[in-house]
């Protein structure tokens, strides 16, 4: 029997199901979320938000627009949940050589890339870190906690019960016309977010979403003395109290949710060829991020069903991606907008077999 009638059931309350359920609670509609904490990909990122991909000196896909939307966003969450979460520091990228130092500076003339990259060579002043040829600084930087945001966040909707905090089960879900009937949930439409997750999601397990595990190890270091966060080989980043987030790997193979002894010790080794003070591991963590075939993420409607939605694919990149691509997703579902065609999931419906 149905009880409760909501516009939209949300499966999954990372990034992405934090990023749509607000951008439609916005605009003014009812939802209920689903999590039953099966993936901790949100949970335990580095939260960083950077527009410039370090390794080759250019802007991360659509970066500008999404550091407008983004930034702003987690502001005004910080304000309605009464937490702080947002940490705003520099990345100091480390070089290797002459040749890099050339690159940096021909890549920060360029118009995107000059609000972020400082032009002038920064010089180590920290003996605890190793460095032949300085650093590049990048500006407008900084992480989220998302631990702490997505706690704030959970609480606030378990507060007015819009959160069940257990498994959503897709045999469960009845297709009744226009509507979709959920135990004793009737909704207009229903939105899947659940990062990795949907690999097991029978209605979105079509499209390539192949994962790829990260890990961090949390040091604690009070020689270390870092006020700004250091890209090297590894990234690492000042949380406080002498504690530094260190990582993040990338696997492709291992799609286990447990941290390993091999990524420690991968982490350890970068660590130490950047610094040279004591250290002791406090913490290790892993995720799996939801990255897909072509990188690129995948949101909208199921090829079948009118009123079934995917939120995903947001890779390495879910801080800036999530509140960026809500609104998107929200006039596509309520204004029948256009997606463009590279995030659109219709890109792969030439795999989806129909059920029956
Ligand atoms: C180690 C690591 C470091 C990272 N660092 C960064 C970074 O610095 N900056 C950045 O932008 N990105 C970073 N990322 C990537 C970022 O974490 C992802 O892009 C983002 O978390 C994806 O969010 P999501 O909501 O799509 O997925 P998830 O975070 O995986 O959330 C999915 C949610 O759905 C729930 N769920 C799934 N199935 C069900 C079900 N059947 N019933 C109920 N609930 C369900 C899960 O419990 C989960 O809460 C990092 C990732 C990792 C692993």
């Amino acid at each position: 029997m149905v009880d409760k009638k909501v516009d939209f059931i949300i499966v999954g309350t990372g990034l992405a199901g934090l990023a749509i359920s607000r951008e439609l609670n916005f605009r003014g509609n009812s939802f209920i979320a689903f999590d039953n904490s099966s993936q901790i990909s949100s949970y335990v990122a580095g939260g960083i938000f950077n527009p410039v991909i370090l390794k080759r000196f250019t802007p991360a896909w659509k970066a500008k627009e999404q550091m407008e939307i983004a930034i702003p966003f987690y502001a005004e969450m910080e304000r309605e949940l009464q937490q702080n979460f947002i940490n705003h520091w520099d990345i100091y990228r480390r070089f290797y050589s002459i040749e890099e130092q050339n690159d940096w500076f021909v890549a920060a003339d360029k118009p995107l890339l000059a609000p972020y990259l400082d032009q002038n060579l920064v010089k180590n002043s920290n003996p605890s870190v190793k460095t032949d040829y300085g650093f590049g600084r990048v500006k407008h930087t900084g992480n989220l906690d998302t631990e702490v945001m997505l706690e704030a966040y959970r609480d606030q909707l378990q507060k007015k019960q819009l959160l069940k905090a257990e498994k959503f089960d897709y045999d469960l879900v009845k297709m009744d016309g226009n509507r979709i009937v959920y135990k004793d949930i009737q909704a207009k439409y229903v939105i899947f977010c659940e990062g990795f997750g949907v690999t097991r999601n029978p209605f979105f397990n079509y499209f390539p979403l192949h994962g790829n595990k990260g890990e961090y190890i949390i040091i604690k270091s009070p020689e270390l003395k870092l006020d700004f966060a250091i890209k090297a080989s590894v990234f690492i980043m000042p949380m406080g109290n002498d504690l530094y987030k260190v990582g993040a790997t990338y696997n492709n193979h291992d799609k286990t949710p447990e941290p390993t002894s091999e990524a420690r010790e991968q982490l350890e080794a970068s660590l130490k060829q950047v610094i040279n003070v004591s250290y002791e591991v406090v913490d290790q963590v892993a995720g799996i991020r939801p990255t897909s075939g072509d990188r690129r993420p995948v949101i909208g409607k199921h090829p079948e069903f009118e009123n079934m939605y995917c939120f995903n694919g947001f890779g390495s990149r879910g801080v800036l991606i999530a509140p960026y691509l809500a609104p998107k997703l929200a006039d596509h579902i309520l204004e029948n907008s256009t997606l463009e065609q590279e995030i659109d999931i219709a890109r792969f419906k030439k795999r989806y077999f129909r059920r029956n």
